[in-house]
């Protein structure tokens, strides 16, 4: 038995269950490493110098080395691991001289089989606190000063790896409650929209762009305006985007339909830009679907339009999801490039919901990230999502890339992000998407700067 075998003290039988059943609901232990793992060991290991870098969670007996960065280990005794001084300092442990510790004679083999003098080792939770296992980062000489300033780095990227274990977990909560859900029978008469409503939606004129404002934090100034489509229907009403993109993109039709909103939009900057020619500076962004993404000459597409509007491009964004970057990298690498020589800003949508996300801003030029609306929502539930909004403002900062945060929608949302240095933010306590001309009348405002929130819930225009 798993107590017998311990040479530390007593482990609490109830505290390992509640930690394997946290592990087993995300399905981690068996499958192969996944590259948002290998971000963010490689992150640790440049961050503080370190040799090596390793992810690890453990079952009843093994450490799963689910990443390491500079060594090959997949697979170790759980007895006298370091998984097992973390579980019982229950916090982060350091030793900065192996040859130094208490403990040498019966870790000494092992470690110097491995090539390790010293290491720091912290905690990855799950978000009721369970250890699950533990983000460590490793020197091959003794470090007198290890770690080098703090650990809160460390502990904030640890953060980032439970933030993926939990996405596994709900994902796969979804998937199993969309399996066991009764699939509604449609008849022919029922599917609705088709390819062929799109393109005469296209053809009569009924798809509009609504504007969102983002603003900078601290000032309430408008820097930029996400461009979003609808769908003007003349008995439906406003269809909202998730209703026929997905649609678009399957058929094909989403091409000629981003063409339009992409020439839409560089016509709305100019129209905003004629009125005050102080409002250069604005930017407006349009989201790229897969589809728009993977097509042949894109940067040169989006070049054309820029010319034909006389729009410059660093007031055009593009936003782009994990999901519409082509899987292989090398060709991303270079669709990516060609549209930053154009001079275009680039952003990467909905962050930190995707798996290798970590791995994708690591490797990608993009200028600007947004946190998606799902993790500024959950904010104020606990520590844990706080912390992973933290991290991923730290981390956006140590590349060099700018933050929005998506959804705000109270103002205690507003005021955590601020306190954390998020620079920009999107979102309904500031304004919902609107019509071009609504955004015009905001526009109008002294220093484009949006009230005070303190007159109540302006916002809800
Ligand atoms: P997105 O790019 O992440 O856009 C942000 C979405 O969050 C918008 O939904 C916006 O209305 C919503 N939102 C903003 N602030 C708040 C808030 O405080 N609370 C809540 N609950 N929601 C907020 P929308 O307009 O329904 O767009 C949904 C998605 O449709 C967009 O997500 C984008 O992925 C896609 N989309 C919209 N326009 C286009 C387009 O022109 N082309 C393509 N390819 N996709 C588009
Ligand atoms: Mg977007
Ligand atoms: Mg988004």
């Amino acid at each position: 038995m798993l107590r017998a075998e311990l040479d530390r003290g007593e482990i609490d039988r109830e505290q390992e269950d509640a930690r394997m059943a946290a592990l087993l609901s995300t399905g981690i232990l068996d499958t192969p490493p996944e590259p948002s793992y290998d971000a963010i060991a490689r992150l640790a290991a440049e961050y503080f110098l370190a040799d090596s870098a390793s992810i690890a969670l453990a079952d009843e007996s093994r450490v799963w080395v689910k990443s390491s960065w500079g060594r090959v280990i997949r697979e170790l005794p759980r007895r006298n691991s370091i998984f097992e001084m973390v579980l019982e300092a229950d916090g982060p442990v350091i030793v900065s001289d192996i040859a130094q510790h208490p403990n040498f004679d019966q870790w000494f083999r092992r470690f110097k089989r491995l090539g390790i003098a010293a290491f720091a080792s912290v905690p990855v939770r799950s978000s009721e606190g369970k250890i699950l296992g533990v983000l460590t980062i490793y020197r091959s000489e003794p470090a007198p000063g290890m770690p080098l300033d703090s650990l809160r780095m460390l502990e904030s990227l640890a953060d980032l790896v439970a933030s993926q274990l939990e996405l596994r977990r709900l994902r796969s909560t979804l998937n199993d409650s969309l399996a066991r859900r009764p699939r509604p029978v449609a008849t022919v008469n029922e599917i609705w929209p088709r390819p062929v409503d799109l393109r005469r939606a296209l053809d009569n004129g009924q798809f509009v762009l609504h504007y969102q404002p983002e603003v900078d934090l601290s000032t309430r100034r408008i820097i930029g305006l996400e461009a979003l489509i609808r769908w003007q229907h003349p008995e439906r009403g406003l269809i909202p985007p998730m209703d026929f993109i997905p649609l678009a993109e399957e058929c094909g039709m989403i091409l000629p339909i981003g063409d339009w909103g992409l020439a839409e939009a560089c016509g709305q900057i100019q129209k905003w830009c004629q009125e005050d020619s102080d409002r250069d500076s604005l930017r407006v962004c349009v989201n790229l679907s897969a589809r728009q993404f993977s097509r042949e000459g894109l940067a040169d597409h989006v070049e054309d339009l820029l010319l034909q509007s006389g729009v410059s491009s660093r007031q055009l964004g593009l936003e782009m999801t994990e999901s519409s970057l082509i899987p292989d990298k090398g060709t991303t690498l270079e669709v990516l490039g060609s549209l930053r020589r154009l001079g275009v800003c680039l952003l990467m949508d909905d962050f930190g919901t995707g798996y290798s996300s970590l791995n994708q801003l690591h490797s990608f030029p993009f200028d600007m990230l947004k946190i998606d609306r799902s993790f500024v929502g959950r904010m104020t539930e606990g520590d844990q999502p706080l912390q992973i909004v933290r991290t991923i403002i730290e981390l956006a900062r140590a590349l060099g890339m700018d933050v929005v945060a998506e959804g705000i929608e109270t103002r205690e949302q507003y005021r955590l992000l601020r306190q954390m240095g998020c620079r920009y933010g999107q979102g309904f306590l500031f304004a919902r998407p609107m019509t071009a001309e609504a955004v015009t009348e905001l526009l109008r405002l002294p220093g484009q700067v949006l009230p005070d929130l303190d007159g109540g819930e302006q916002a809800r225009c």
